[in-house]
């Protein structure tokens, strides 16, 4: 992988894509780019950015250490995003239907997801 390129797989420059959100600078406008700067995080390993973005009132007390102890058993492969509804710039909740391959310590394995989001005082959050 060139490692300029987003690990999101958009095909843009990681700076122009999940770099300004992952670095806190800015929060993601959409359901679907904080969706997306969640892959990102987990191919990078930033369990920080996984957690602030986790709605707070969804938070498992041990929630860093199953982000941690899943992170260290799989290499991403690929993210397709397969359709979103709402997640929009005007919109409080929004669902990002996702499909992440990845090579788990069962070999190579995909975890396809619809999740939900809500944005709380500008920000979006990952609820489930
Ligand atoms: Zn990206």
């Amino acid at each position: 992988m060139n490692p300029i390129e987003c690990p999101c797989g958009s095909g843009k420059n990681f700076e122009s894509c999940c770099g300004p959100w992952l670095s806190g600078k800015q929060s993601a406008p959409t359901a679907e780019a904080l969706m997306r700067s969640r892959y990102t995080a987990y191919v990078l390993k930033n369990v920080d950015y996984l957690v602030e973005t986790t709605l707070p009132a969804t938070r498992e007390p041990d929630l860093a250490d199953d982000i941690r102890s899943w992170m260290n058993q799989v290499t991403w492969q690929r993210l397709h995003v397969l359709g979103t509804t709402g997640g929009g710039r005007s919109d409080n909740e929004g669902t990002v239907e996702f499909i992440a391959e990845f090579i788990g310590p069962h070999g190579a394995d995909r975890h396809h997801e619809r999740s939900l989001f809500k944005k709380v005082k500008g920000s979006w959050y990952y609820v489930g």
